[in-house]
């Protein structure tokens, strides 16, 4: 089944073309069409064995820059299929869902509607992933699609993890309360990490750490999310590339008088300004903070050892709310990638009953690995992650569900 994956951002679209079968799934093609509603978009387009293929055009609007990816997908030379009906469905990544979906679900007006009273939720995000829906509904209305969301995974944490001690009344008229994300990442990581390991995710505790330019940790006991760091935004948490995590409340009323700073400011400078790019001054980018920490630049190592100090605070905090761990898993682009990050943060988890492999871990680098002692009574992985397959086997996974149940009502 060839299902199309798509990722609507407010001026970007990501996509990918996968060839799903219960037993596989082969990567055919994937892309992205940057500063769309621009007279220069750009859309550039990758496929197996072949150079990337990269245009510059005017592309007014997601409608637009959905046409150019199906006419791409069909293109002589770099095109995955001979004819648009053989994608059979279509999965959406969704930034929120609110408290309306514990899980992937087929898209229908019912469903639009629910996305569209979450857009207040994620005012960027879910208003962009609407316009992807809608234009696809316009384009291959007979296609069935699919929401995949970020923040459904972590609909399973208790009342009294994801409340804020604030007066109930915000909670009830505003929803105002954590939520979480990377759900989807977290999720398949733990699947994927249980299953390397030979353990059983229903009897097992993890804590699954997502480390890239937006991080979070989530405590997982037997396959459900019962606690994760991002809250009502993705703000809060840790340290993130750009992002501040957990701030103390009075900083920011205490910036807004001095700065003169608006919610406009405020939002700014916490998710844009902050994190290891305003700590170290410089950049966001892991990689090069780990190579300015060599070179004796004090701020650089100081985000670095900030990042990895909030990341161990959560594991051990989440140590607790699991009564005990099992395995650590680390994933995103620094968890899977970063050694040096990895090394700061499991220093001194020996307490816990890790026994970290710390030559192991040196220049180990995007694989699937035990990064523990073989006689850890923790055990520490660091598992590749892939949000674009989750979502594709979701999709994958509804429409064969909906076709059976299709099936069964015809022949009744
Ligand atoms: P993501 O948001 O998951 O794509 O992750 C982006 C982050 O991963 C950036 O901070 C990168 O610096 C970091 N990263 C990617 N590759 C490496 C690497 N080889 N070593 C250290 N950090 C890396």
């Amino acid at each position: 089944m060839k299902i199309l994956v798509l990722n609507c951002g407010s001026s970007s679209l990501k996509y990918q073309v996968l060839e799903m079968s219960a037993t596989s799934n082969t990567l055919l093609a994937k892309g992205l069409v940057e500063r769309i509603g621009s007279p220069n978009a750009c859309h550039s387009h990758k496929i197996d064995r072949k150079d990337k293929y990269q245009v510059e055009k005017a592309i007014s609007n997601h409608t637009e820059a959905i046409r150019s990816v199906l006419e791409m997908l069909t293109d002589v030379e770099y095109g995955v299929m001979k004819d648009l009906s053989e994608i059979e469905a279509v999965g959406h990544r969704v930034a929120h869902g609110g408290e309306f979906f514990f899980k992937s679900v087929p898209i229908d007006d019912d469903v639009m509607d629910k996305i569209e009273k979450c857009c207040q939720l994620a005012p960027l995000h879910n208003p962009a992933n609407l316009t992807g829906i809608k234009a696809m509904a316009e384009l291959m209305p007979d296609v069935p699609q699919v929401a995949v969301f970020d923040t459904s995974f972590h609909q399973s944490m208790p009342d009294y993890a994801y409340i804020y001690a604030l007066d109930y009344s915000y909670y009830e008229k505003y929803k105002i309360r954590r939520y979480g994300f990377h759900g989807t990442s977290h999720k398949f990581v733990a699947e994927k990490a249980c299953k390397l390991a030979g353990m059983d995710l229903d009897k097992t505790k993890l804590i699954t750490c997502h480390l890239g330019n937006g991080s979070s940790v989530t405590a997982i006991d037997c396959g459900r999310s019962v606690d994760t760091s991002m809250g009502f935004t993705p703000v809060e948490g840790v340290t993130m590339g750009t992002r501040s995590g957990n701030l103390d409340i009075g900083v920011v009323t205490f910036l807004m008088e001095k700065e003169g700073l608006d919610a406009a400011g405020i939002n700014n400078l916490v998710n844009k300004q902050s994190g290891l790019q305003g700590l170290s001054g410089f950049s966001s980018d892991c990689r090069d903070l780990v190579d300015a920490e060599k070179s004796g630049y004090y701020r650089a190592e100081l985000a670095l050892k900030k990042l990895a100090y909030d990341i161990k605070k959560y594991i051990g905090a989440y140590a607790a709310v699991l009564n005990g761990v099992d395995m650590i898993v680390f994933t995103g682009g620094i968890g899977e990638n970063s050694d040096r990050v990895r090394e700061l943060i499991c220093t001194g988890l020996d307490y816990l009953g890790v026994s970290f492999d710390f030559k192991k871990n040196a220049g180990t680098r995007g694989v699937d690995v035990v990064l523990s002692k073989r006689n850890s009574k923790v055990k520490v992985m660091a598992v590749t992650t892939n949000e674009e397959l989750v979502i594709a086997t979701d999709t994958m996974d509804i429409v064969n569900e909906l076709r059976e149940k299709a099936a069964i009502e015809e022949n009744n």
